[in-house]
């Protein structure tokens, strides 16, 4: 188990919690990054940007986690093995699934059970229910797609997620071409 150290200089924007002065002048604060060939799902999608629609498509998307708080009783930001589970989880409840947003102002999706139905102006998808995760998002770009993922490691993370500082979930979608969602904590 490894953790990454973090120095920043004394009048670091940050908040001062959790960040101890050293005696150099400048202060620290701890991280942990989970970035683990497991949370890949590979999923279908399309997007619109510019009122243009693209052609259904899939990525192999890789998940990555960066969680910034202070050290517990066990000198740790969190366990490693925790987030390594929570994200597993969901990462597979979107594995081998067509992605489709529930809030798209011109992509509507119509489930009736047995088919779900998307349509885009005069273009129309039907895919079998069981083969489709709807998503609370107005759009399935790579970072509305963290900014789901990340929410739903709060979610599970539960009472331990209230000690996070700052929360990185970044979603790579092609080699390199990466959605990021940022959280930081009200305090
Ligand atoms: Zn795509």
């Amino acid at each position: 188990m490894s953790v990454l150290f973090t120095l920043r200089v004394k009048n670091s924007s940050r908040g001062a919690r959790g960040i101890h002065q050293v005696r150099c002048g400048m202060s620290e604060s701890f991280e942990v990054h989970i970035a683990k060939a497991e949370h890949v799902f590979s999923a279908a999608h399309f997007i619109t940007f510019a009122n243009q629609c693209e052609r259904l498509h899939g990525h192999n998307y890789h998940v990555t986690a960066e969680i910034t708080g202070p050290l517990d009783e066990n000198r740790l930001v969190i366990d490693f093995l925790l987030v390594r589970r929570k994200l597993l989880e969901i990462t597979t409840e979107l594995d081998h699934y067509v992605l489709l947003p529930k809030q798209h102002p011109q992509i509507r999706v119509k489930e009736n059970g047995q088919e779900v139905t998307a349509t885009f102006a005069e273009r129309r998808w039907v895919f079998p229910s069981g083969d489709c995760r709807l998503l609370p998002v107005p759009n399935t770009t790579s970072e509305l797609l963290a900014a789901y993922i990340g929410q739903r490691l709060f979610e599970a993370l539960g009472g331990v997620a209230a000690k996070i500082e700052r929360a990185t979930v970044k979603v790579d979608e092609c080699d390199g071409q990466v959605g990021v969602w940022v959280h930081h904590s009200a305090g």
